[in-house]
């Protein structure tokens, strides 16, 4: 049995954990994580979006930045979260946690697409994937272990390395289990 972690210190942890249940349809279990302790039990591990710099500070004040280095099981990191698993940031407020060989740049697409949809082409996908952007980052580049499995002319959107995913986007939002599936196939 998969057992699939979300970290839930802050963001739309719930909406994670529904659809990481229905994904795994009984076949594993979803559980909170806010502790080293809780990461160890589990196959995979979710960082949801959220504020990146308070889930970066509560990480740290729960001794999760350690474990998360070390862990061996894959990160499905989307929004904040891809922020957050990445090498490089361009906000100083906190350091990455280099997990992720790509560079984020936060809140990537400004005031007037804030927040947006968009159909994406998803490599792995047979149909687009209707992606919703909320104060969304961009990668602006990725390094050679790196699969991008989408991108929008600003930048990319969607990423794999080896376990791991990073997503720009908050797949738990669009009621399409297609790449959390994805991501469980991989682990
Ligand atoms: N803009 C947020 C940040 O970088 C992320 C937004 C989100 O997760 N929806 O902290």
């Amino acid at each position: 049995r998969t057992v699939v972690g979300v970290l839930a210190l802050q963001g739309d942890v719930s909406e994670h954990m529904r659809a990481f249940a229905d994904a795994l349809g009984g076949e594993g279990e979803v559980v909170e994580v806010r502790s080293p302790a809780d990461l160890e039990r589990c196959d995979a591990c979710a960082i949801p979006g959220g504020e990146s710099t308070t889930i970066a500070r509560l990480i740290a004040e729960n001794g999760l930045d350690d474990a998360f280095r070390v862990f061996e099981g894959g990160i499905f990191a989307t929004c904040a979260g891809m922020v957050i698993v990445a090498v490089s940031i361009n906000d100083t407020r906190f350091r990455p946690l280099g997990i992720v060989d790509i560079d984020v740049e936060r809140n990537a697409f400004g005031r007037q697409r804030d927040s947006f949809e968009a159909d994406l082409d998803v490599t792995g996908l047979d149909e687009p994937f209707h992606a919703v952007f909320i104060r969304a980052p961009l990668a602006s580049a990725a390094g050679p272990g790196v699969e991008v499995l989408a991108s929008l002319p600003s930048g990319i959107v969607a990423v794999r390395q080896g376990r791991h995913m990073a997503l720009s986007f908050h797949p738990e939002l669009s009621g399409d289990l297609r790449l959390h599936r994805m991501f469980l196939a991989g682990l």
